[in-house]
């Protein structure tokens, strides 16, 4: 077989995947939740007392991000009798982070 002269055209994202891509990244969009989802980088679980302290965010605050953050899969949600721990969804939300604040320390 001759070899290829040109790349393959890259198939466009499907309007899902980009809808659901934009979706993620608007849970980015907040300061506060920013702040939350770094409280929560170091990997240990928190209740919503110790984020709002964390966050510098009130504890009314941190339990409305909190929902939509479920919902969004951003974190996770542990039950221990009348509390509630929560941690990021997975070493990929803390790359995503990661990533992010890297690229806006690097000027
Ligand atoms: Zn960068």
């Amino acid at each position: 077989m001759p070899p290829r002269t040109r790349p393959a055209k890259p198939a466009a994202l499907d309007e899902r995947a980009a809808a659901q891509l934009a979706e993620l990244f608007r849970a980015f969009s907040d300061t506060s939740r920013i702040r939350i989802i770094s409280a929560l980088a170091d990997g240990n679980e928190k209740n919503v007392s110790a984020l709002a302290e964390a966050a510098d965010v009130s504890e009314s605050a941190v339990s409305h991000h909190m929902r939509g953050l479920r919902q969004m899969r951003l974190v996770r949600a542990r039950k221990s009798g009348r509390q509630v721990f929560y941690r990021l969804d997975g070493d990929h939300v803390v790359a995503l982070f990661k990533q992010g604040l890297d690229h806006v320390r690097h000027g």
